[in-house]
């Protein structure tokens, strides 16, 4: 069974990615209030070798060698193959804390022409053995909620001895060092950092960043803590106009038509769901694929109100509406 390879996944930013995990679930230097894998259950700022990279590498070229790209209707009718846009190194936590990821992007690199991208919370960027790790990476996306340390503490809940200053250092010496392109992800929550005075610190820790796209997300799928809300599409757009170019508000995947196998993988979700309510377990179990890919169709599911969550001696069960 596939253990490290998920996808490919639609993904708003990255058109068709194929995502590999490479910390087992769920180890991060954060505990973020809007997460989707819920809470961290390894907060820590060891790095080792949590997977082994020639694994994860053995895994990737069977899964090229075995992926047949299905085949979509273009917008002017003709047939076309869905190719792969990206192959994402996230997972289930932060992946820089994967001491090898050096080695897996290489080896991903030799293996394929596919560009590699990389989602970071950009904790570790502060040293230089993790700036290099991520030199030969096509495209880094790292996260940055909020300028100041109160907002840094209640967003991202850090391993107690990470600053605000020393991230925001860190991925300015990246932007020095990397000649790739820097995507900047900020993850807006109703209430938390979405006032004036906290973008205004969020804008001038960006100017000194300068990456090369800001891109405002919001809460879409369901977070670890209740209380982190969404922002509407409205007050998102106020927020881009506040903090200028080049900020982008990321536009929703799903109105684009997805490609017959992940249609499948849709349809065995809503099949499960109609029998009986089930968790994100149940059904990673259920269908033998990995976690986030079950995550990503359950966000779709929800948004077309074909199915509902809800909370049961603490845990949360997906049912059919
Ligand atoms: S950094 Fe990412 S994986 Fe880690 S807690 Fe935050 S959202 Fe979750």
């Amino acid at each position: 069974m596939v253990k490290y390879i998920f996808g490919p996944v639609p993904s708003r930013r990255l058109g068709i990615s194929l995502g590999v995990d490479l910390v087992p679930f769920k180890t991060c230097t954060f505990n973020c209030i809007y997460c989707q894998l819920g809470r961290t259950t390894n907060q820590t700022l060891k790095r080792k070798e949590y997977i082994k990279a020639q694994e994860v590498l053995k895994e990737l070229k069977e899964k090229l060698a075995n992926w047949r790209a299905p085949r979509q209707m273009s917008g002017s009718g003709k047939l076309i193959k869905q190719k792969i846009n990206y192959i994402t190194l996230s997972g289930s936590g932060e992946p820089t804390l994967n001491s090898k990821i050096s080695k897996i992007i290489s080896g991903t690199k030799k293996m394929t022409s596919i560009p590699v991208a990389v989602l970071t919370n950009g904790s570790l960027l502060y040293r230089k053995e993790v700036r290099d790790s991520l030199k030969k990476a096509d495209l880094v996306i790292p996260s940055l909620d909020g300028g100041s340390t109160k907002i840094f503490k209640k967003i991202n809940r850090p391993v107690e001895s990470l600053g605000i200053e020393r991230i925001v250092k860190g991925l300015m010496a990246f932007r020095k060092e990397y000649w790739g392109k820097i995507w900047l992800e900020v993850m807006l929550v109703k209430g938390v950092n979405d006032k004036k005075e906290a973008i205004e610190k969020l804008k001038r820790a960006i100017a000194k960043i300068k990456p090369d796209r800001v891109q405002l997300n919001t809460v879409a799928r369901p977070p670890c803590e209740k209380f982190a809300k969404a922002l509407s599409k409205g007050e998102l757009e106020k927020i881009k106009n506040l903090l200028g170019p080049p900020t982008e508000v990321i536009i929703d995947f799903e109105r684009r038509a997805l490609p017959e196998k992940m249609k499948d993988l849709k349809k065995g979700i809503m099949t499960m769901l109609k029998r009986r309510p089930a968790t994100v377990k149940d059904l990673v179990d259920g269908l033998g694929v990995h976690r986030n890919e079950v995550l990503k169709y359950l966000a779709f599911l929800e948004k077309e109100k074909k199915i509902k969550s809800l909370s049961y001696k603490g845990k949360r069960y997906y049912q059919a509406e």
